[in-house]
C-alpha cells in the first residue's frame, strides 16, 4: 500500500523517514509528513541467524503448534529463502524464478502446492505477498500458512512468495501468463484491516456492460468517487452480477475468518472505496479476460492485513504481539479463501500427467 493511501485509510498520519521509500520525501504537498520523536522503537526484530538452517530444517505454521506458541523473530531475506528450502526438502514442493528482478537485484520466486498434475494448467489459486519491503510480517504470513498445506493436500494451491518490491507487476502478469488457468488472487499487503475485491477504478455497476475500463468516452470520469453529476456523466465500472456476488461472498467469508480468528475486525469493502487506484495489480488480473477473451477470468482481493503500530518508527512494523496476531488472522484468511474459492468454483477441470 502507499504510504498517502495508508494514511487516508488509517488516520494515522505521524510517520518517520524510516518508512519512506524513494519518492516519498517530498510528497505531494497535500500530506504533511512530520518526524516521529525518535523513539528508536523498531518493533518484532527481524532474525539475525538462520533457524532453518539453509533448508536442513523447515517452517511450522502456529496453527499446527501449541495455543500460544510464539516465534522468536520475523524472518530476514535469508531465511524467506532458506524457509523455502525447507518446505521443499520436508514436502517436495516444487519452486520456480520468476524472470524479472528487483530493483535491488533481489530475485523472486514462488512455490506450487497441490494441483492434480504437473502441468502449468493444474493451479488455480495464486497467493501473492511481500511485494512492498516495509509491510513486514507478509511473506512470513504466507511461508507459516503453506507451511501447513502439505498436511491437507486435498487443497489445491498455488502461492508465490518473493523478497522485496519492484518490477513486481511484471511478474505478476508473467505467473498470470504462465499458469494460465489460475481464477482466483489473493495479494497480501500490510496494514488497513480490510479484505477488499474488484473493481478499485470506481464504483461497481452490473447493468451497463458498455461502460468499462476499455471505453475511451469515459476516460475523463472514471475513478471519480462521488461521481459529479453537474459534468453530465456517472460512471460505474462494470462487472458481471454473478462475479460481484461472487467477489462479495468470497472476501465475505475470508474477512468472517479473519475476524474469529482474534477479535480483531477486518472491514470488507469494494477496493474503490477505499482509494480509487487505476492500473493498480489487483484491476489488472480481473481485467485481463474483458480485454483478452481467451484469457481466464481471474477473481481478485487484495488484504491488507494489520492495523499499524502506533509507537514503532515505522507503523508498517509490527509489535510481536501483532505479528503473532496477523499471523493467525492471514492463516484463517487464506484457509477460509481456499473453501470458498473450491466451493464457488476452481474453473475448468484440467487433465495433464501426474
Ligand atoms: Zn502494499
Amino acid at each position: 500500500m502507499k504510504l498517502s493511501q495508508i494514511l487516508g485509510a488509517s488516520g494515522l498520519a505521524p510517520l518517520v523517514s524510516a518508512c519512506l521509500l524513494p519518492g516519498e520525501e517530498t510528497g505531494d504537498g497535500s500530506h504533511h509528513l512530520y518526524r516521529r520523536q525518535e523513539s528508536g522503537d523498531t518493533g518484532f526484530p527481524i532474525g539475525s541467524g538462520d533457524r532453518f538452517e539453509g533448508g536442513a530444517k523447515f517452517p511450522r505454521g502456529l496453527g499446527t503448534q501449541e495455543p500460544g506458541a510464539q516465534l522468536d523473530s520475523l524472518l530476514s531475506v535469508k531465511e524467506i529463502e532458506s524457509a523455502m528450502k525447507g518446505l521443499v526438502n520436508e514436502y517436495g514442493i516444487e519452486t520456480f524464478t520468476m524472470p524479472y528482478t528487483t530493483y535491488e537485484n533481489a530475485t523472486m520466486f514462488g512455490g506450487k502446492v497441490g494441483g492434480r498434475g504437473k502441468c502449468s494448467e493444474a493451479y488455480h489459486v495464486y497467493f501473492n505477498g511481500a511485494i512492498h519491503a516495509r509491510e513486514r510480517g507478509s511473506p512470513d504470513n504466507l511461508l507459516y500458512f503453506i507451511s501447513n498445506l502439505p498436511r491437507n493436500s486435498s487443497s489445491e494451491a498455488f502461492s508465490g512468495a518473493s523478497a522485496f518490491s519492484e518490477p513486481e507487476t511484471r511478474n505478476i502478469k508473467w505467473v498470470m501468463d504462465y499458469f494460465p488457468k489460475i481464477r482466483w488472487y489473493h495479494d497480501l499487503h500490510s496494514f488497513a484491516g480490510v479484505v477488499l475485491y474488484s473493481w478499485g477504478s470506481d464504483e461497481n455497476q452490473a447493468r451497463r456492460p458498455g461502460m468499462n475500463f476499455l471505453n475511451s468516452t469515459y476516460d475523463a470520469v472514471r475513478g471519480l468517487i462521488p461521481d459529479d453529476p453537474s459534468a453530465g456523466i456517472v460512471y460505474g465500472e462494470y462487472t458481471p452480477s454473478t462475479d460481484w456476488s461472487e467477489n462479495v461472498y468470497a472476501a465475505m467469508r475470508t474477512g468472517n475468518a479473519m475476524d474469529a480468528a482474534t477479535g480483531r475486525h477486518y472491514e470488507v469493502q469494494q477496493a474503490a472505496y477505499l482509494y480509487p487506484t487505476s492500473g493498480a495489480s489487483d484491476d489488472y488480473s480481473y481485467s485481463r479476460h474483458f480485454a483478452y477473451p481467451g484469457l481466464n477470468l481471474v477473481h481478485e482481493f487484495t488484504v491488507e492485513f494489520g492495523f499499524g503500530d502506533e509507537n514503532a518508527t515505522c507503523p508498517f512494523y509490527p509489535t510481536a504481539e501483532q505479528y503473532h496476531l496477523n499471523m493467525l488472522e492471514t492463516g484463517a484468511g487464506y484457509m477460509e479463501f481456499l473453501m470458498a474459492s473450491t466451493e464457488i468454483g476452481l474453473g475448468d477441470e484440467v487433465a495433464c500427467s501426474l
